[in-house]
């Protein structure tokens, strides 16, 4: 029995699943979850001792790698000075300075501890500033776990969503509708029913949660045309895409301005930090100053603001992000190449760190078409490259990153990689 397998019968017997969070149990690509003792610049280390070049980076927020020196000073000194205070401090206006100077969207912002409380936050404030019940998200769009948001498509537009979990009443979702990712004629046919009840409609820009999808510049102009002309909020969920796929986030890169920002992952550095925001009419609608309550024992946390200030302070220094688009791109034009010399059939993504493939000859716009890709496929790629100490995300449905500490060796390493195991694939 090899350590990993007997960490994770241990972890079984006293955790669910031995996980905690579902994803990270390998269930969707079988096999044993590897169990990591330690992470540095762009490697993981396993309890076996093997190394691993990491495209997860913690689902997003490593993007300077792991271990980054200046990160790991600032939260040591924060540490000293003390761990939580439950009171204001300097440091939280800093990073909501910091924040609101790189997003020329967001006026104001409220700081929480995880892109889910962040996400059913801006929900509700969508709910409380519009006076309106009803929300609209996009299939294959993830907003964290709040009940709201927990839900598939229903049967057609007259019909409200149903929940995909249990222990989600119906009656939590009715005022969800669920829509295909840009498909304009249903978005202009939902607000055409329903317009004058629509608090906010929800959207991943850049979808990470279905692999790597746009939004085609089309539908995200409507998308903001729509709320604008029937009194519904835009939320833009950047909690994968913010500060990820550049300094702008997903509305930079499409050009389009939210109502409300959620914001996670980068804006922590690997700490739990997570935010939304918007302008100051909106924001002023959260209590204190508004009727809209929202609250957070560790929200603001003093060692988490250190590590995400330090984090932010490192990429917006000038030429970060063309560095780490360059590493990006050439990573995906690396496994190209390599899956067309096998003849496996084969398509990327990629904006600055943030990258995407597919098992699939040309690139899905929707849920229903990234789920064509062969699961059996993947998970025997996936697993070529684990063995072969690459570490990528372990469901096709996930979207990949690339820090600033990967080098072009490990990028070569990982082409080379992706090279043998495609040629088992044919
Ligand atoms: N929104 C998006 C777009 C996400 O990708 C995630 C997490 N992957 C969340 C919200 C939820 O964030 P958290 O896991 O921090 O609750």
């Amino acid at each position: 029995m090899t350590i990993n397998t007997q960490l994770f019968d241990r972890a079984r017997a006293v955790i669910p699943g031995g996980v905690n969070s579902p994803v990270r149990a390998f269930k969707a690509v079988g096999g044993t979850p590897r169990f990591i003792s330690r992470a540095q610049g762009a490697y993981m280390w396993d309890a076996e001792g093997a190394r691993y070049i990491d495209y997860i980076g913690s689902w997003g927020p490593m993007i300077l790698g792991h271990g980054h020196p200046a990160v790991i000073e600032a939260v040591q000194r924060a540490v000293t000075e003390g761990l939580s205070f439950g009171a204001p401090t300097e440091r939280e206006i800093e990073l909501a300075e910091a924040i609101l100077a790189l997003m020329p969207s967001m006026e104001m912002v409220r700081l929480v501890s995880s892109g889910t409380e962040a996400g059913m936050s801006a929900i509700r404030l969508a709910r409380g500033a519009t006076g309106r019940k009803r929300i609209i998200k996009f299939e294959g769009c993830y907003h964290g776990h709040a009940d709201a948001l927990l839900v598939k498509a229903g049967s057609g537009l007259a019909t409200f969503g149903q929940s995909t979990s249990a222990g989600v009443p119906e009656e939590v979702v009715q005022h969800t509708l669920v829509l295909e990712f840009n498909n304009v004629a249903q978005l202009d046919e939902a607000f055409a029913l329903h317009g004058a009840d629509i608090a906010g409609l929800i959207i991943e820009a850049i979808a990470g949660n279905m692999n790597f999808v746009r939004a085609t510049p089309e539908f995200a102009r409507r998308c903001r045309e729509l709320c604008t002309q029937h009194g519904a909020l835009l939320i833009v969920d950047e909690v994968m895409t913010g500060f990820r796929v550049g300094l702008g986030g997903a509305q930079g890169v499409l050009g389009i301005r939210p109502d409300i920002t959620v914001l996670g992952k980068v804006i922590g550095g690997g700490m739990p930090l997570a935010a939304f925001g918007g302008s100051r009419a909106i924001m002023e609608q959260m209590a204190p100053t508004g009727p809209v309550y929202q609250a957070g024992t560790l929200s603001g946390n003093p060692v988490a603001t250190a590590c995400g200030l330090a984090t932010l302070k490192e990429i917006a220094k000038p030429g970060f992000y063309e560095a780490l688009g360059a590493k990006t791109q050439a990573l995906v034009q690396g496994l190209q190449a390599a899956a067309d010399e096998a003849g496996v059939p084969f398509c990327t993504e990629h904006e600055g760190g943030m990258f995407g493939f597919f098992l699939l000859p040309e690139l899905p716009r929707n849920y229903a078409s990234v789920m064509k890709s062969e699961s059996a496929k993947f998970n025997a790629l996936f697993h070529g490259l684990l063995d072969r100490g690459v570490y990528i995300a372990p469901a096709l449905y996930e979207a990949g990153f690339v820090s600033a500490a990967h080098t072009d060796e490990d990028i070569a390493a990982t082409v080379a990689a992706a090279r043998e195991v495609f040629a088992k694939l044919r």
